[in-house]
């Protein structure tokens, strides 16, 4: 997986200030395309029960793009049932016009400055954690690393003994060795036995794109010392532009199958070999979002007179306190997940 077409959104920026307008035209052409793909092989969907607790009751939430979303009524997390079969999903994102896009244009325009504006602030958050937890900084694993920008980034801090990153897509793995990073090509699903042995792993922005995230999770595990920390960031499904917008919210999206919460993604964790140590909703943009689609005319706050003061007529007074209160409180719609795997 790589950071691409949508707003960053645990960043104080929008992808809106990291590339222009017209490239952006650009992509949503291509993302069109690939949503047209993929509705081709609908019937090759999969029907699935909540990826976090396992229920199979999941009721009806709305619909984008004609795929179906559903709330598990037990543990909240919104997921997409049907959704793409492990090998739909992997011919999606093999062939994806919008990730070959992102990659020739707007990627090399934005590099260093997604450098410091947001895997710098991670790389941070990691260190804080291993800090506070007193987790060792001897190897650090990054799964679904992109192009490598944050694991270059590790490997350069001097802080980690080793970086290495799995990434199982050649193009992408080519990518973290031209930028010195140690890469192992494959799947993490597919290394149970290797025992890494490693301290540190991380996975941004990946675990809303699995078929199987308790599998992947039990494969973090399986590489992870006892004791080692492991760091998830995605969507959080019960954050505020979630909620409110629905189906017009930018992070409902045909990729975005999994949409934990903190609360369900804890149990997922749990259920999965680790304790969780903390999580967070350290999100910048929900009220934004939620605004930019209002004055776009595309969703209305003319029966909330309440947001509608907050996010338009007042916004220049309320706004940032509002985004502020949401983050705080784990209302913002991107969470972060720390937790350390169990002895035994
Ligand atoms: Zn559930």
């Amino acid at each position: 997986m790589i950071e691409k077409k949508l707003p960053l959104r645990d960043q104080k920026l929008s992808e809106k200030e990291l590339c222009p307008d017209a490239l952006l035209a650009g992509q949503e052409a291509a993302f069109a395309r690939d949503i047209e793909r993929l509705k081709a092989r609908r019937h090759e969907f999969v029907q699935v029960p909540c990826p976090a607790c396992g229920a199979g009751d999941g009721v009806p939430a709305f619909e984008k793009f004609t795929f179906d979303y559903c709330r598990c009524p037990h543990c909240r997390t919104l997921f997409m049932s049907p959704r793409p079969s492990p090998q739909v999903m992997a011919a999606y994102y093999a062939d994806s016009e919008n990730y070959r896009f992102w990659a020739k244009h707007i990627f090399p325009a934005s590099e260093d400055a997604r450098r410091e504006k947001i895997h710098r602030p991670r790389l941070a958050r990691v260190l804080e954690y291993c800090a506070t937890y007193g987790i060792p900084t001897g190897t650090l694993m990054e799964v679904g690393p992109g192009f490598g920008t944050f694991s270059a980034l590790a490997a350069a801090c001097g802080r980690f003994g080793k970086v290495m990153a799995v990434e199982p897509t050649p193009e992408l793995a080519a990518a973290c060795r031209e930028r010195g990073v140690t890469v192992i090509e494959r799947r993490v699903e597919d290394l149970q036995n290797q025992g890494l042995n490693v301290d540190v792993a991380l996975a941004f922005e990946v675990i809303e794109h699995l078929f199987e995230p308790g599998r992947f999770l039990s494969a973090m595990a399986a590489q992870l010392s006892p004791g080692g920390l492991l760091v998830l960031t995605c969507p959080n499904g019960l954050g505020f532009d979630i909620e409110l917008l629905g189906a017009a919210s930018l992070a409902v999206d045909a990729e975005h199958v999994n949409l934990f919460n903190p609360d369900s993604l804890g149990h997922l964790v749990t259920a999965c070999g680790f304790e969780v140590l903390e999580s967070s909703t350290p999100g910048r943009l929900d009220a934004e979002f939620v605004r930019e689609a209002v004055l776009a005319g595309h969703f209305s706050l003319k029966d909330n007179p309440f947001l509608q003061r907050v996010l338009i007529d007042e916004w220049e007074r309320l706004g940032h306190g509002f985004q502020t209160f949401l983050a705080e409180n784990g209302l913002s719609s991107h969470m972060w997940l720390a937790a350390r795997k169990r002895r035994r």
